[in-house]
């Protein structure tokens, strides 16, 4: 951040009063710029024990293979925005099932929140952002071509879940930039 978005006038790198961490503060109007994480909402669509995946048309990760998700807009739900990105990724109706995996990556300050969920009629397509759209089970899910490592966390906790046959108890965790071999 360069510049005030309130005033214009440059802005400077410095812990406010009473504040512990650098902050972005307007050195007119003394605006303090707070930065915080984004939330990604998005949903493990299923279709007859298949879950539907998107490749991607746009960058970063342009040719892999995700979940519909996306940031969420001001003044919608995470159930909201879910719906919304796998209607415009993938061009499907789904109804919400639970709240399946509350995943923080504090390296890129985001947390993603992903909801299992139906299709509501088998009907999908590829929206802008994707090349294509397909459904998929355990044995034949791209697990090489996944776009981030969050994607394949997700599925491959949501298939072993499912293999249990053990209810899908929300999941939760962490990603790191440097993940431990083991
Ligand atoms: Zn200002």
């Amino acid at each position: 951040m360069k510049f005030c978005s309130t005033c214009g006038a440059s802005v400077s790198l410095r812990i406010p009063d009473g504040d512990n961490r650098e902050r972005f503060v307007c050195t007119q109007c003394r605006t303090i710029h707070y930065q915080n994480p984004k939330i990604v909402a998005g949903s493990i669509p299923e279709w007859e024990g298949r879950i539907l995946l998107c490749r991607r048309a746009i960058e970063p990760r342009y040719g892999r293979w995700t979940l519909p998700a996306g940031f969420m807009e001001n003044h919608e739900t995470t159930e909201q925005a879910a719906v919304r990105e796998t209607r415009e990724e993938a061009g499907a109706d789904i109804r919400i099932t639970s709240l399946y995996s509350v995943f923080s990556i504090p390296h890129i300050s985001q947390v993603y929140m992903l909801f299992r969920a139906e299709l509501l009629d088998g009907v999908f397509s590829a929206g802008e952002e994707s090349l294509e759209c397909a459904l998929f089970d355990a044995r034949t899910l791209p697990w090489e071509q996944l776009a981030f490592p969050v994607v394949g966390e997700t599925l491959k906790r949501y298939f072993s879940d499912k293999a249990q046959n053990n209810g899908f108890p929300l999941q939760r965790g962490e990603i790191l930039k440097h993940p431990r071999r083991d």
